[in-house]
């Protein structure tokens, strides 16, 4: 167990200050004695606080998974899967303690964060439970023998919108594969990163392993995207950002996986069955209050039902009622932090300043006082080029374009310098499957189909690099080896 720590009280729960980091299989005292200060999004109080690691720190962590890697990768692959069994199970112990946690730095409504935030991490390491199990897959190709070996030490970097499911589609394909791990999650909602940590420790995952430093970007993320030690750099977060940390590894050569921004489009075709394709777009974009990576934020609409498709809109979005996380009713949360309220506000002025038609929402919409709340916001005669479709808001904005025919859609929706995701309507399965292949992004669901954490997850163009989940995420923790005889 860590120290325990006095707690700090808040409207809602209280929350253990957090004071050692998680290193070779022990707490450690961090090496300086810098805070960082979690605030709650909708109390605007300080939740609790975490230490701010230094490279001294991440030095450290680095070494101790540089150590435990030989080891690890040496395991037989049902033990490695045993110990991600233990992890499984130690977490799914605290999937309410994870909503909560979530809730309460994030905020998350509760029961979404019990769904999404606590249930979707642990499908994925179930998923990597039964991966892991199986050796990995070797080929004859010719006179030789193609075998996959571990990449070696994983410096993972992940953002605040899906604190928990960014971590683990990272750590646990890297075990599954025999990596070890260093993991610094974000300074705005590290204390969920802390909350799988304790599942380790329980698990009696052996020292070394896996191992948490928290801290800010510039300084721990900086120092693990730079470290010799490190050989795979993966990273969640803006597309800045992943653009910095592939300047850091290049210059070691140094392997990077990349998930980053997008900007999604959800095309309804004429044949759709309308409604539902409106009522189910506007959910998906404002899922998490938008903060979402595949949200698809640029609703394409066929001519003939477009205004119908606004109006619907519309009345979709005026039914997310914005509040606190922990009341039945709420079915939007705040904004992760005011600086991300102040960016998402911005580019709402700027879509009104550009000419696009406010539907819904908007500034001067009532929301509550307190919390960094952006009302339920819907956009129409967007024009595709400006930065409303352009860029990636991170709020719960939703752009409305019109379109006369499926080649216009797909230009629409591949004019975006992202390619992360998007989505199609159609009552023909074969038309909406040939608009579907046309779309130069990483996913695209077909008519709400659900989501698969076994498919392959990422990014074409500025969306990333690499790929996560299922056996497509374990293979970018593994080097290929040809061995000829
Ligand atoms: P960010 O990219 O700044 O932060 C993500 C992670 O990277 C955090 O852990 C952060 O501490 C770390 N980081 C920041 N600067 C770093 C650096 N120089 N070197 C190494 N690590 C560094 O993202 P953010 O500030 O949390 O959000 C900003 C924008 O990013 C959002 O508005 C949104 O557009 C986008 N975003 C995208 C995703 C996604 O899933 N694609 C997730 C979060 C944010």
């Amino acid at each position: 167990m860590e120290p325990a720590t006095a707690t700090r009280s808040t409207t809602s729960d209280d929350i253990p200050d957090r004071t050692h980091f998680y290193v070779d299989g022990a707490w450690v005292a961090p090496l300086s004695t810098e805070t960082i200060a979690v605030e709650n999004p909708v109390t605007e109080e300080v939740l609790a606080t975490v230490p701010a690691g230094t490279p001294a720190d991440v030095d450290r962590a680095v070494a101790a998974a540089r150590a435990a890697f030989p080891g690890w990768a040496a395991t037989p692959p049902a033990d490695r899967a045993a110990a991600l069994g233990r992890l499984h199970a130690a977490l799914a112990g605290r999937a309410d303690e994870v909503a909560r946690t979530v809730a309460l730095e994030l905020g998350t409504p509760y029961k979404i964060a019990m769904r999404v935030q606590a249930g979707l991490p642990l499908a994925v390491l179930e998923s990597f439970v039964a991966l892991a199990a199986a050796p990995p897959a070797e080929e004859v190709i010719g006179h030789s023998l193609v075998v996959r070996e571990p990449v070696g030490v994983v410096g993972a970097i992940t953002p605040w919108n899906y604190p928990l499911h960014q971590v683990v589609a990272k750590v646990a394909p890297a075990l599954a594969a025999g990596c070890t791990v260093v993991l610094k999650p974000s300074e705005l909602t590290p204390l969920t990163a802390y909350l799988l940590f304790d599942a380790v420790e329980a698990a009696g995952l052996p020292p070394g392993v896996v191992n948490l430093v928290t801290g800010t970007g510039p300084v721990v993320g900086e120092a693990i995207a730079a470290h010799p030690g490190v050989d795979l750099v993966s990273f969640t977060g803006s597309t800045a950002t992943g653009r910095r940390i592939a300047h850091l590894a290049a210059d070691r050569i140094a392997r990077v996986a990349l998930e980053l921004g997008g900007k999604s489009a959800n095309i309804i075709l004429r044949d759709a069955d309308l409604a539902k394709a409106v009522r189910t777009g506007v959910g998906n974009a404002y899922l998490n209050s938008g903060q979402t990576c595949t949200a698809w934020t640029r609703m394409l609409v066929q001519r003939d039902n477009y205004a119908e498709a606004v109006e619907l809109a519309a009345e979709a979005a005026a039914g997310f009622r914005l509040g606190a996380p922990f009341e039945s009713t709420t079915r939007l949360g705040p904004l992760a932090s005011a600086t991300q309220r102040e960016r998402v506000a911005a580019h709402i002025a700027r879509g009104l300043a550009d000419g696009a038609r406010l539907a819904a929402g908007g500034l001067d919409a009532a929301v509550p006082q307190t919390g960094h709340f952006v009302a339920p916001t819907v956009f129409a005669d967007v024009d595709p080029g400006s930065a409303l479709a352009q860029e990636e808001i991170f709020g719960p904005v939703l752009a409305i374009i019109p379109f006369d025919d499926d080649e216009e859609a797909v230009a629409i929706a591949n004019n975006s310098r992202y390619g992360l995701a998007g989505a199609v309507w159609s009552g023909d399965p074969e038309r909406a499957l040939a608009v579907a292949r046309r779309l130069r992004t990483g996913a695209v669901d077909i008519n709400g189909a659900p989501f698969n954490p076994l498919a392959p997850f990422g990014g074409y163009k500025q969306s990333g690099i690499g790929r996560e989940l299922g056996v497509h995420g374990l293979a970018e923790f593994q080097e290929i080896k040809a061995i000829q005889r």
